[in-house]
């Protein structure tokens, strides 16, 4: 296996962009080189403010932006049906109709920038674990009354025969609009059109401390500094405690990827050019390359485990469902974080005066993150209120070492209960 690298930065060589050394003055510094310092930064321009400044600690998409399934498709982590039953409808419909035009947004900019990241319109599916318990079913019909949404059904034959060959799933949900890229393409290539655009970004440039005078705030840098007039914290689970109300309120989870060596088998197995979830708490979700590889990833824990481990385990899942592709030698194996916020809803919107939070994406954040770029910077450029929207799920602390002892144990009981629902509806009646 390949200790060295994962398959992404085996095959998107960094951009090796300078370091802030020195001082300067900006109108919006954006901490955090993923998604959602990007797409931030991205929606400043796009409306005409491109006196922005980046600063990433590490590389562009060093972070989840850099690691993750690949999958562009709408949601949070946070189910629709909890949105539409905590929440007037129409705000719940609100909050869900961003996450479907962040999917579109993802596809015109990849357009627009001439993003080469291996994008495949195929779209998604959901596939159906459980016998006698059609989730997908269920899914197609709140996505319909509470959304207006059509996406088709596949019936347990018609996806075994033409997406998925296993009998392992009963059927699928289909959600045509979203499609898979290269994720850390994706990340490199918004950056460089926030270059083209004159915004300037500084790799291996971690903020170490923030603070506020009179209407300006300061950033230090190991090398720099940074004056600038509106901050916006992108830091993900890759988050260092800068503003102790924003670091506590996120849990970085782990979960991990592997990737195959390519063989014809796996097109064999797997006919569909579509990105497979399935409709378990801790599920799968994998897709085929372009190269002819297959990406396998799963599991959510507070451990960040080393690649073989990662390997061993993902092969396991992978037995399950495809026991024919289970000896395939994996070339590749890696884990990623993602930032968990106590609600599972991105914490977007102001905190003080001219500071920003946009972080809190889970597993829900290739395009999602573009709903908080864009919504931050329509506020800073045009007093935009929208962002509002989303104080229903205000950021509150997640109780460090504790919380994530409460969510690994949260996270077991939750696969415990996937298996015990598994196990009653094999029985025989
Ligand atoms: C393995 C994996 C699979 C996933 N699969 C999918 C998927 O298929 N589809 C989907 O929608 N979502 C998926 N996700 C989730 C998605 O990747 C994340 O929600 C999204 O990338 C979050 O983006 P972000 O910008 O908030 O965080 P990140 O991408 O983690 O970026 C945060 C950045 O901030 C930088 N940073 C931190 N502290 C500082 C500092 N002090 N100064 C400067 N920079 C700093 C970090 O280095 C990092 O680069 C997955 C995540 C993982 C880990």
């Amino acid at each position: 296996m390949n200790q060295a690298k994962d398959y992404y930065r085996a095959t998107a060589p960094s951009l090796g962009l300078p370091t802030l050394r020195g001082e300067l003055a900006t109108k919006v510094a954006v901490i955090g080189g993923g998604y959602a310092g990007l797409c931030t930064a991205l929606g400043l321009m796009e409306r005409g403010i491109a006196e922005v400044t980046v600063l990433e600690a590490k590389e562009i998409g060093f972070g989840a932006s850099g690691r993750n399934g690949g999958f562009v498709f709408a949601g949070y982590s946070r189910p629709e049906s909890r949105l539409l039953k905590e929440l007037p409808r129409e705000h719940a419909r609100r909050l869900f109709r961003y996450t479907l035009d962040a999917v579109e947004t993802v596809r015109q900019r990849i357009r627009r920038y001439r993003i080469a990241c291996e994008a495949i319109e195929a779209g998604v599916l959901w596939a159906d674990w459980f016998p006698g318990a059609p989730l997908a079913r269920a899914r197609q019909r709140l996505l319909a009354e509470g959304f207006g949404l059509d996406w088709p059904l596949i019936s347990q034959e018609a996806l075994a025969r033409e997406h998925l060959r296993t009998p392992r799933y009963f059927g699928a949900l289909l959600e045509p609009n979203g499609f898979h890229v290269h994720p850390l393409k994706l990340a490199q290539g918004y950056a460089q059109a926030l270059r083209a655009g004159g915004v300037a970004i500084y790799e291996r440039s971690p903020v170490l401390e923030l603070s506020c005078r009179g209407r300006e705030y300061l950033l230090t840098t190991p090398e720099g500094r940074v004056q600038a007039e509106h901050v916006v914290l992108a830091l993900g689970g890759y988050s260092r405690p800068l503003l102790a109300r924003a670091h506590r309120a996120l849990l970085p989870i782990a979960t991990y990827v592997m990737c195959t060596q390519p063989d014809p088998i796996i097109a064999q197995a797997i006919p569909t050019a579509a990105a497979v979830y399935d409709t378990r708490f801790a599920f799968d979700y994998y897709r085929r390359l372009p190269d002819g590889r297959l990406l396998w990833g799963g599991r959510i824990s507070i451990l960040d485990r080393s690649p073989e481990t990662v390997a061993a385990l993902l092969r396991r899942d992978l037995r399950r469902v495809f026991p024919e592709l289970a000896e395939l030698p994996i070339e590749y194996a890696w884990s990623g974080l993602m930032g968990y916020g106590r609600s599972q809803m991105p914490h977007i919107g102001a905190v003080a005066p001219r500071l920003w939070l946009n972080q809190g994406y889970g597993g829900h954040g290739v395009a999602t993150t573009t709903v908080g770029g864009e919504l931050i910077a329509a506020a800073i450029a045009e007093g935009d209120e929208r962002w509002r929207d989303f104080e229903a799920y205000a950021p509150r602390p997640a109780y460090g070492v504790l919380g994530l002892i409460a969510a690994e144990l949260r996270y077991l009981w939750l696969q415990f209960r996937d298996w015990l629902r598994e196990r009653a509806m094999r029985e025989p009646a």
